[in-house]
């Protein structure tokens, strides 16, 4: 089969069902062909082609794709052509992976259902009365839909694993460190992070293969030595040792989700690994101290759109100030606004001591929480959501109830560890998402704990 015919069948699909999800906001056609005729070029001289050769791939639209638009899904960014890549980006066209285009989020990746962007509302291909789930719902979207074979997304609280559980896909947050961010348009620097959605957990330690690396670019990238997450993928879990934190299976998880977990407990327990309850004390703290951090971090990062460098600017102003004060009252929708409002309050004057400061030195006890159950296990299981899907329009006007929602997916944004969404099963047609939760940079055994399952 040649990687020409692979991209004409998903266009074929994308064709028929885009109009209904609305996953894409560019669609890279003629990026596409031109890479696939490379690859079949290559076959045809019998070179070498990269491990992705011919898979058609999406690029959340907060990542800098050079020549090709990447408006974070925001006004302020409509006009926005990257002069460069991001590493990410670059590697998986190394690998031969085929772009074919950018994917719907939550403007500058604040949300959790996509619905905070400023072009489209992508719908969830289960049930187009549902959400996606979000940021990175057009990748969760398009890869549930075979509107491309797999999809890169970011996740600073969440926003990777969240949509790959209301998808049915899997949803990987590698360790902060692991994959190199250089590229992405951040958004809370301490917390995001670059991962793969993929239709299994293989493809997701293919993907994970071609984007980690050391990058100098990034000053928060780490030197390791570079590990096959294939080679030990199917060694299977026997003696693994998995706590399961009570803090998780809360007043707040749906009945369905409750029941799914504890039927993929029992899997476990079948498949030779010991599953304990246990307890993460500070974790009831972590919604508090990821909104601090993040809103704060956020009115730094997006201190920069002021019209003068790039993306929008203001027609009428008579000064700069005005400028400046136009274009982002603009350019920004409502639910960036607010965190700008919020993380600028946080940081403002002595406040910085009591909330920014404050929510760091909680942050630390989160992560020893985490340190001590990984002395004693290998991973942690927990829900990814609360519930299932939720209906489109349903999470608009209650920014706090939206925040609960968040609640299973933000520790391990704090501490940095790797966490990923794997799908176990269904209620009423809509898939149900199980997180677990690894050691730093051992995504080798997450991945493998995970593939276990399938
Ligand atoms: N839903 C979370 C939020 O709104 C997470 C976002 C993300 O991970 N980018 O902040």
């Amino acid at each position: 089969i040649k990687a020409v015919e692979v991209l004409e069948s998903t266009l074929k699909r994308i064709d028929s069902v885009e109009d209904k999800v609305q996953s894409y906001l560019t669609l890279t056609e003629d990026i596409a062909f031109c890479k696939a005729n490379e690859i079949d070029k290559k076959i045809a001289n019998n070179k070498a082609i990269g491990e992705l050769g011919g898979i058609p791939m999406a690029i959340k639209d907060n990542i800098c794709t050079e020549e090709i638009l990447t408006t974070c899904a925001s006004k302020m960014l409509h006009n926005f052509i990257p002069p460069y890549s991001a590493t990410v980006y670059e590697k998986l066209l190394m690998e031969d992976g085929v772009m074919l285009g950018k994917t719907n989020m939550d403007e500058f990746a604040m949300g959790s259902s996509t619905e905070n962007s400023f072009y489209k509302t992508t719908k969830n291909p289960w049930d187009i009365s549902k959400v996606p789930g979000g940021s990175s719902g057009g990748s969760a979207s398009a890869v549930a839909a075979g509107e491309a074979f797999f999809a890169l997304g970011s996740d600073t609280g969440g926003s990777i694993r969240q949509p790959a559980a209301f998808c049915g896909v899997v949803g990987l947050k590698p360790t902060y460190g692991l994959v190199s961010r250089y590229g992405l348009v951040a958004m809370a620097n301490s917390l995001d992070h670059i991962g793969p959605i993929t239709k299994d957990v293989t493809d997701c330690a293919l993907v994970l293969n071609a984007i980690t690396g050391y990058d100098s670019k990034d000053g928060t990238s780490i030197k390791r030595d570079k590990i096959d997450y294939l080679k030990t993928l199917n060694e299977g879990i026997k003696g693994l040792r998995i706590a399961i934190p009570r803090e998780y299976f809360d007043e707040n998880l749906s009945e369905p989700v409750r029941k799914a977990l504890i039927e993929a407990i029992q899997v476990f327990e079948n498949l030779g690994a010991v599953c304990e309850e246990v307890s993460l004390p500070n974790t009831k703290y972590a919604m508090a101290v990821y909104y601090i951090i993040s809103q704060s971090e956020v009115s730094l990062a997006l201190a920069r759109f002021d019209g003068i460098r790039y993306g929008h600017r203001a027609l009428n102003y008579t000064n700069i100030e005005e400028l400046v004060k136009y274009t982002r009252s603009e350019g920004f929708g409502p639910e960036v606004k607010r965190r700008i409002v919020l993380g600028t309050h946080w940081l403002s004057g002595d406040k910085y001591k009591e909330y920014y400061q404050k929510a760091n030195e909680v942050r630390k006890l989160i992560k020893l929480d985490f340190n001590n159950i990984f002395s004693n296990y290998d991973v942690v299981l927990m829900p990814t959501s609360a519930t299932t899907a939720f209906e489109l329009g349903s999470s608009q006007e209650k920014p706090l109830a939206r925040e609960k929602l968040d609640g299973y997916t933000v520790a391990a944004n704090l501490a940095g560890i790797p966490a990923i969404s794997i799908p176990c099963g269904f209620d009423k047609g809509l898939p149900i998402g199980m997180q677990l939760m690894g050691k730093d940079f051992d995504e080798e055994t997450l991945l493998r704990v995970a593939r276990a399952f399938e």
